[in-house]
């Protein structure tokens, strides 16, 4: 079949505002081309990101009805524990408002000045955490990670080789081993089963605790199921089991694979540890029975912790990003294959040839989608990750656009839609302009900066120069 079987029927619907072309160029030029900048009313399909934008089911918002909002000892906290618990067996388990604050609890108890922590490959987050704390952030993904060319079914796997030589070199300077599960950064490839074992093993063997970043731990069992040789018939809760049964701990953003728009958990097997960390979750976050969470939260996460794990949603979600795939293939766009399981990457380094990188070809391409079809994406590359410590530019190892799908939120029309969005931009695309950056702050740039669209654009009207990033069509 071809139709991508969505397994759920629409209950509630929000509207979407239809927008022109006109409008948006004139939105893009006001945003000074940077989409962080517009406002949601004004896009058409948003996939700027999948954390926290995803659809609650029916039984969800049920479930928050039933929250309670007890400060201490709320029954909607046992769900929770019991939910979570029922799929990662960790002894503690401990709410959190999001990931980040789970990794900031973490590395205040883990991190300081001269530790060394490995992982495939941190998230922004985990990093930004890690190197708060004074310690220094390591990524050990296989080669076939970094090269998007590559088919490898498990991209995300951490490279035990070096992971071994690693942890020899640096002994008592790494105070834990990390792994990313899907490997987001990385482009949300799968770890397999056998390489999370491994991983398992070295640490141990290294007397070292062993911490999950779980936040796409249902993809990444949907991965090891379908592509694992052995795995093929065992059910997804039982894979979720496996992988976390060999793990210390995880840090968790239920933004994601917890089908919630807020919440998270850091969990942990060593009491010692977890005794800390309550003390800091208080500092922090919040009591230990609600974090920084409302009981009604702590309800959608437990009820969509028993969604996720459904294969009938796990097959629609990856056949989605298949799916769009597969047509950008046709259409001779660059993607990065094979499809990971949160969103396309596509690489505009490639498709745009003729922009510099240090003009942005990803920045250009989010800016053509948007104008072209209101679609709003987000660039990883050289905005992103250009600007040094010391204010120099080098350009990022990659220049990729991310299209990241929220969770049960599109249809197949609307990846249909996307797909002819690329068709019309694959008309033009040697006339899409890199851009400067006009104004910047010092870190995280890419949030706030503002674009100014280089001038010389072979197709561009006089009176378009400098302003417009299309040659003016009708709408
Ligand atoms: C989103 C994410 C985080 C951080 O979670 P937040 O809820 O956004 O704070 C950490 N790790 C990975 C892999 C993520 O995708």
């Amino acid at each position: 079949m071809k139709t991508i079987f969505e397994p759920f029927r629409i209950k509630s619907v929000e509207p979407i505002r239809m927008t022109t072309r006109d409008e948006r160029r004139e939105l893009l030029r006001e945003a000074h081309y940077n989409l962080f900048s517009l406002q949601s009313k004004d896009v058409l399909i948003d996939l700027l990101t999948d954390s926290g934008t995803g659809a609650m089911s029916a039984n969800q918002w049920a479930a928050i009805m039933r929250g309670d909002e007890s400060y201490a000892g709320s029954p909607s906290f046992d769900r929770f524990v019991a939910a979570v618990g029922n799929l990662m067996p960790f002894e503690h388990i401990i709410p959190v408002h999001q990931g980040r604050a789970a990794e900031a609890i973490l590395f205040s108890i883990l991190g300081g000045a001269g530790n060394n922590i490995p992982s495939n490959t941190h998230f922004d987050t985990t990093r930004g955490n890690i190197e708060a704390s004074g310690a220094i952030a390591h990524d050990l993904v296989i080669a076939e990670g970094n090269d998007p060319a590559s088919l490898h079914p498990f991209k995300g796997n951490m490279d035990l080789k070096r992971l071994e030589a690693y942890l020899g070199e640096h002994g008592d300077t790494v105070p834990c081993v990390m792994l990313t599960i899907t490997n987001n950064a990385g482009g949300g490839q799968p770890v397999s089963l056998e390489n999370i074992r491994g991983v398992s093993k070295l640490a141990r063997d290294f007397g070292k605790p062993f911490i999950i970043d779980g936040c796409r731990f249902a993809e990444n069992a949907w991965f090891i199921k379908s592509r694992e040789p052995g795995q093929g018939n065992r059910s997804i809760p039982d894979i979720v089991r496996d992988c976390f049964a060999c793990a210390d701990g995880m840090t968790m953003s239920a933004k994601k694979d917890g089908m919630a728009n807020i919440g998270g958990w850091l969990a942990l097997n060593d009491p010692d540890m977890a005794e800390q960390a309550r003390a800091r979750l208080i500092q922090t976050e919040g009591f230990p029975t609600y974090g920084g969470l409302a009981g009604r939260d702590l309800e959608a996460i437990a009820q969509g912790l028993e969604e996720v794990v459904d294969e009938d949603y796990l097959r629609y979600r990856v056949a989605t990003n298949d799916y769009i795939i597969a047509r950008l293939d046709e259409l001779g766009v660059p993607v990065v294959k094979p499809a990971g399981g949160h969103a396309v990457f596509v690489d505009a380094r490639q498709w745009l040839p003729h922009i510099e990188p240090l003009a942005y070809p990803g920045q250009a391409l989010v800016c053509g989608l948007y104008e072209t079809g209101g679609i709003r994406s987000c660039e990883i590359g050289s905005v992103m990750f250009g600007r040094q410590p010391d204010g120099s530019e080098t350009p990022a190892a990659m220049e990729l656009v991310r299209l990241a799908i929220p969770r049960r939120t599109y249809t197949q029309s609307h990846a249909d839609y996307i797909v002819e969005v690329f068709a019309e931009l694959a008309e033009v695309r040697t006339e899409l302009r890199g851009f400067r950056i006009a104004q910047q702050p010092r870190l995280l740039r890419h949030f706030s900066c503002s674009f100014e669209p280089l001038g010389g654009g072979n197709a561009v009207t006089a009176d378009d120069a400098g302003v417009l990033q299309l040659p003016r069509r009708t709408a």
